[in-house]
């Protein structure tokens, strides 16, 4: 099983400054036209701590997502990482990206390009680290996620699970201090999910700091240290997932669950 090949922990060094607030977003609105999508958040997301967001279709899960790596713009209020305020573009930004790893549903891997060379890639763009380098980091990440035997195929001679694999192995190639996932079990088939699952659960048990777009309530129990809900456009309630799943306060999250579980 893909938890059985998950070698050594790449993130060892963040336990030592586990609890810092790593990502703050700070009174946060968006509108898309007249639809306001992201209504005053306030999040922090601390080192080392693995948020789950669940919420009905449409609530701005996604667009929160997408804001924190500033792949959508905002309105007003202010998102930081690592103390750094997002930049608006050019380097700062680019830098800031590097250190946020982003995966996505549809798992958006380079068709033409092998699995190892999208594992390389930015490594070697983004960070110039010698192909060498980068291809002994790229074959340890894809040997945690359990495809070290795939790295020559393309994409597409690959099942969706061992895709989304290697997705959260480039990801990891940039050591990230952080990790968005929206979605990232939802275009799977059933029986590929538990494998995805199981290399994220390994993720957030190493420390890795994860924001967690899923309907995957097992996964939430297993490994959230806090559930976000929301719901057009807001952070309804936050709590652990034993209190949230067990004894929501809202009356939208009650409503939420009781159509989902
Ligand atoms: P979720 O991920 O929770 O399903 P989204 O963040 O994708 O929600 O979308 C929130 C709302 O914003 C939805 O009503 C959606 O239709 C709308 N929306 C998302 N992206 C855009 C966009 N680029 N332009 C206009 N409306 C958008
Ligand atoms: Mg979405």
């Amino acid at each position: 099983m893909a938890s059985d090949s998950i070698a050594a922990p790449v993130t060892s060094n963040i336990a030592v400054r586990r609890g810092e607030p790593l990502v703050v977003l700070d009174h946060v609105d968006k509108h898309f036209g007249e639809l306001h999508v992201l209504k005053d958040i306030e999040l922090t997301v601390n080192r080392g701590e693995v948020v789950v967001v669940i919420g009905p279709s449409g609530s701005g899960k996604s667009t929160l997502c997408r804001a924190i790596n500033r792949l959508e713009t905002i309105d007003s209020g202010t998102i930081s990482i690592d103390g750094v305020q997002l930049p608006e573009e050019g380097a700062a930004l680019a830098r800031l990206r590097a250190d946020v790893g982003m995966v996505f549903q549809q798992f958006n891997l380079f068709a033409h390009k092998s699995v190892l060379e999208n594992v390389t890639l930015a490594p070697m763009r983004v960070k110039r680290m010698p192909r060498r380098d980068a291809e002994a980091k790229a074959m340890e990440l894809l040997q945690r996620v359990g495809v070290a035997d795939q790295a020559r195929k393309l994409p597409a001679q690959l099942s969706g699970g061992q895709q989304q694999r290697v997705a959260i192995a480039r990801s990891l190639a940039m050591s990230p201090k952080l990790i968005l996932m929206d979605e990232p079990t939802s275009a799977l088939d059933p029986e590929m999910i538990n494998e995805v699952l199981d290399v994220m659960v390994g993720l957030a048990k190493d420390g890795m700091t994860m924001i967690v777009v899923t309907h995957e309530m097992g996964f939430a129990r297993r490994a959230a240290d806090r559930v976000v809900f929301m719901a057009d456009g807001a952070i309804v309630e936050q709590a652990p997932p034993a209190e949230f799943f067990d004894d929501p306060r809202s009356a939208r999250a009650k409503d939420f669950l009781s159509k989902i579980l």
